[in-house]
């Protein structure tokens, strides 16, 4: 079977469940309809400022709010209403968070890298967290400007960064949270409001952005203090999250490929020549290839992000020229995995493709019995009928 054969299949049962990376670059069209009732509908009260009239950031509220249009609406009005009142753009262009280095040496956190799937990988040591003296160094509402500082980057600059790297829409994070050490008696109240408080930013006004996150080396302690925090959590977002114990690593590295998880975790990144792997912000958006790429004009007609259709035979097409242009450098071996990556992504989609086709077939089949036993009804109804008709002739 062709890819434009499977292509055809796809888009024509609405029923598959099309691999991820696919549905990314062909929209749903029930999805498609509800952001543009969305879009239609903010534009009509004119509260849609331009930078966030995008399919992909519309879709994301919808989504939080299970395609309720109403509660997207006022979900994504609560966040203008939000930014307005925090001042997020202003956070965004002029906070300066001077104790950075500092805050880094009492709390191991940071992106490092991408997932299998080219998402950004945020690693964060909770577990190693030296509170009191995080609290020395900055402050609860400093570090949450930092936090939202952080959040506005990976949008703009993280997300559409990577989605050209992977040459696919990238709109969610990976995440990885190691709580060794951490339970009800070394997490405090101050810690606890934190939590909680970039917990309702998060799914309030960046909803959506997280694709997984693994809580790993969690043990009883830490399972006791779960129980608590849970309670503020989204069920959706609670859907995403997976607490693992010791055992972590063989699950972890489902999603991310080895060269890209730190040592510490179990993987062979070390970053030996920066200092360690979560004291550089190392990831596609520190590239300065893809950053330069990113700002030509040219990359609006490939770049995934700007929200157009594009067909599976497009995605095909894009990841021959990522592999040429990439082919004979440094980014050789990139490349290769990212075709690796594509070829998994494919053979999914064929598995999910033979899979319906074989649904299909036993349907056909059931109907096929079904419309002999009916004809049969109809046959022994109607020979007796006949029969008394040739009687009353006779
Ligand atoms: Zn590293």
């Amino acid at each position: 079977m062709s890819f434009r054969s499977i292509e055809q299949l796809l888009r024509r049962n609405s029923k598959i469940k099309i691999s991820q990376s696919i549905a990314n670059g062909i929209h749903d069209q029930k999805e498609e309809q509800s952001v543009q009732t969305l879009r239609e509908s903010l534009l009509a009260s004119n509260q849609l400022p331009e930078k966030f009239d995008d399919h992909h950031v519309l879709l994301r509220f919808l989504r939080m709010r299970g395609f309720n249009i109403i509660k997207a609406k006022e979900m994504f009005l609560n966040m203008l209403k939000w930014r307005e009142d925090c001042a997020v753009d202003t956070i965004a262009k002029d906070f300066k968070f001077e104790e950075f280095d500092a805050l880094k040496r009492c709390y191991p956190h940071g992106f490092h890298g991408v997932d299998r799937f080219g998402r950004p990988l945020y690693i964060e040591r909770i577990g190693s967290v030296d509170l009191s003296k995080l609290m020395q160094v900055t402050s609860i509402d400093r570090y949450i400007k930092y936090h939202i500082s952080e959040q506005e980057k990976t949008l703009s600059l993280r997300y559409p960064a990577c989605s050209l790297a992977a040459k696919k829409h990238i709109s969610s994070t990976t995440a990885i949270l190691d709580v060794k050490g951490l339970g009800m008696n070394n997490f405090s109240k101050a810690a606890r409001e934190m939590f909680i408080e970039i917990q309702k930013i998060d799914s309030n006004y960046y909803p959506e952005t997280l694709h997984q996150l693994y809580i790993i080396n969690a043990g009883s302690g830490f399972r006791a203090l779960w129980k608590v925090l849970k309670a503020f959590m989204e069920a959706r977002t609670l859907k995403k999250i997976q607490v693992l114990g010791t055992n972590y690593l063989s699950t972890v590295l489902e999603a991310v490929e080895p060269s890209n998880l730190p040592e510490f975790l179990g993987g062979t990144c070390t970053c030996s020549a920066t200092g360690g792997c979560l004291l550089q912000d190392k990831g596609p958006w520190t590239d300065a290839g893809i950053i330069r790429a990113s700002k030509e004009p040219s990359a609006r007609h490939v770049d995934p992000t700007c929200g157009r259709k594009r067909t599976l035979g497009m995605l095909l097409l894009e990841d021959n020229q990522v592999a040429n242009q990439m082919s004979g450098n440094t980014h050789q071996k990139q490349a290769n995995e990212q075709i690796s990556g594509k070829i998994q992504e494919l053979e999914d989609c064929a598995a999910q493709t033979k899979e319906t086709l074989e649904t299909l077939i036993c349907k056909q089949k059931e109907l096929a019995i079904h419309i002999e036993q009916l004809r049969k009804l109809v046959r022994d109804d109607v020979l007796p009928e006949k029969n008394t008709n040739i009687q009353t002739l006779k």
